[in-house]
């Protein structure tokens, strides 16, 4: 009865889904006031700012604190912003979505023919910045992101194998990068933990999981008149989910929305929060 409930329940928000549209979302989330690079609290380079900290943070021997052979994005939308630090220290990134239309969206810009319905430019640019070069090596970095970039492919974080089998190396995924995913696409709080312990399985033991997502949300815009429910989530939950998964806490930052960039998309009680979490399993021991 429980799990026809829950099963139900995932079926209703696959449902919400499919009025999804990848041009209106980009609209409403990544340009001025939420996309202002002028604006240090704007909320985009914020997080644009924590990839790229977490990322490419260098340690005095010059090791990297997060790299590897393989970083996944969970459920990237029709986005790509997550991906812009990650590229640097990964040397193949694996894109996943539920939805074609936005997997369509993201070949276009991978394929350069034009027709894409965001112009990436200023936030490579941000990007580049950060990383202490000056802005016109954005096009080396949109050529290496589309040189590392190995596929888009199809993901649903509620199946316990959440990707084709043959999509990751049977060692899994060295890092996880999931923005705004599984509190927009999950029933319940139930729903949520559970798919934190199925994206869980993607990653090789000791790997990384960098999370951002909504506190507090209970609703967002896919599109016009496409209401798509979240569920809201307070700090403590998310670290009981992730304890629950078997994550270990790293590092948690909560960023206040400002008042003016409340635009009506949604109503985030004004909290984000990112996640540096290493993913133990039983036996593994990692120095942190
Ligand atoms: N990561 C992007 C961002 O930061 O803006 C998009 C986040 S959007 C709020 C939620 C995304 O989850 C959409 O791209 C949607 O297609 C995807 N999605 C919906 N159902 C999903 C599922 N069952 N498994 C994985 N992703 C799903």
């Amino acid at each position: 009865m429980e799990e026809k409930g829950a099963e139900n329940g995932v079926a209703a928000m696959a449902a919400c889904y499919q009025g999804f549209d990848p041009a209106a979302y980009l609209q409403y989330n990544y340009t001025p006031p939420r996309a202002d690079f002028e604006r240090k609290d704007s909320i985009v380079p914020w997080h644009a700012c924590i990839e790229h900290s977490l990322k490419v943070r260098r340690r005095g021997d010059g090791s990297c604190d997060v790299s590897g052979e393989l970083l996944v994005d969970i459920g990237l939308g029709p986005t790509l912003y997550q991906v812009m630090s990650g590229c640097e220290v990964f040397n193949k990134v694996l894109l996943t979505d539920f939805l074609e239309v936005n997997r369509q969206e993201l070949r276009r810009w991978l394929q350069d023919e034009g027709g894409c319905s965001l112009d990436w430019t200023p936030f490579l640019q941000h990007v580049c910045k950060l990383e202490g070069r000056r802005p016109s090596a954005w096009t080396e970095k949109a050529a290496k992101l589309r040189r590392v970039i190995m596929d888009i492919v199809p993901i649903d974080v509620h199946c316990p194998q959440p990707l084709a089998l043959d999509a990751l190396p049977s060692a899994g995924a060295d890092c996880l990068v999931s923005c705004f995913c599984l509190e927009s696409v999950s029933p319940d709080l139930a729903a949520f933990t559970r798919a934190l312990g199925h994206i869980g399985r993607l990653l090789r033991p000791g790997g990384h999981l960098l999370l951002i997502g909504a506190l507090g949300e209970s609703y967002y815009f896919g599109g016009p008149g496409v209401k798509i429910p979240v569920v809201p989530l307070n700090e403590a939950q998310v670290c009981a989910s992730l304890k629950e998964s078997g994550y270990t806490l790293i590092r948690l930052e909560v960023y206040t929305l400002p008042q003016d960039m409340r635009v009506g998309v949604d109503d985030v009680s004004g909290e984000f929060f990112v996640q540096y979490i290493l993913y133990l399993r039983e036996g593994f021991n990692v120095q942190v």
